[in-house]
């Protein structure tokens, strides 16, 4: 039934957005940028999960000297990291705030990265199959066609290259952890962060990735304990997930 309304929805909104952006999530971003590098502030979950998702993606490829994209980079928690791991980063996102944030911050750590307002779309138009890797983490949620993005992921790798993607599952359980919990009652994120229609279910990506012409690889859980305030990865894809795909070398 969700599934069905939010279908319905991705093609009243083909029509409506001459670009797959939503104004008003990127004002939302816009509005929280100051705070993206306060460690205990409004972006704390992104902090905390950010060694745990960087080790991740390292356990399956090594980034020194890769060429990568990190879409929807925020502030850019995710793609400082991947530079530090010696990556040369492209961070695109089409919120001003966060990339504002993002610039500065990188002049201060001195983080190899070049960051851009831009969508997806734009990128694999200008850039077609010029990275070794794509990650796109937290953002799909936001965007009003979600598969327009993976395809232009899958354009942006080069063949055999590797693609990221993370989000949240779309069930009641996740409703009652992700936002219920999150937002309201454990406040780790500002209230409204996400929209329950918006999320998507593992099988949703999955079939969105294979159409475009992604392998998948892996997919992995990552989990908050309430109790000792901490996350893990593995076990069940419930509420947050991370999927990894590859451009197969032949197509
Ligand atoms: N990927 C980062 C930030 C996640 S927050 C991380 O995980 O640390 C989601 C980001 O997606 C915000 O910065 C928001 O501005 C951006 N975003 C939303 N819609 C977008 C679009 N259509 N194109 C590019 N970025 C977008």
């Amino acid at each position: 039934m969700a599934r069905a309304a939010r279908k319905g929805n991705n093609l009243k909104m083909a029509t409506e957005y001459t670009i797959n952006v939503d104004d008003a999530e990127v004002a939302k971003f816009n509005s929280l940028a100051s705070r993206w590098w306060d460690p205990d502030g409004d972006f704390r979950p992104l902090h905390e999960i950010n060694p745990l998702r960087l080790d991740w993606i390292r356990q399956s490829v090594n980034l020194a000297g890769k060429t990568v994209v990190d879409i929807g980079c925020g502030g850019g928690i995710l793609t400082e990291g991947m530079a530090g791991a010696g990556a040369t980063v492209t961070g695109i996102d089409m919120a001003e705030g966060p990339l504002t944030v993002a610039k500065l911050h990188q002049a201060e750590s001195g983080a190899e990265v070049s960051y851009h307002k831009m969508t997806a779309e734009a990128l694999a138009a200008e850039k077609p199959g010029k990275f070794d890797v794509v990650t796109c983490l937290e953002m799909l949620e936001h965007v009003p066609d979600p598969s327009a993005v993976i395809r232009s992921c899958h354009e942006l790798v080069k063949p055999g290259g590797d693609v990221y993607f993370s989000t949240i599952n779309r069930n009641p359980k996740s409703f009652l952890f992700a936002i219920v919990g999150a937002e309201y009652v454990l406040r780790l994120l500002p209230k409204g962060t996400h929209e329950y229609e918006k999320l998507i279910k593992p099988s949703e990506l999955d079939e969105w990735a294979r159409a475009a012409g992604l392998e998948f690889r892996e997919s992995i859980g990552l989990h908050y304990n309430p109790i000792t305030r901490n996350y893990s990865l593995g076990g069940n894809l419930d509420v947050n997930y991370l999927m990894h795909y590859q451009r197969p070398e032949a197509e």
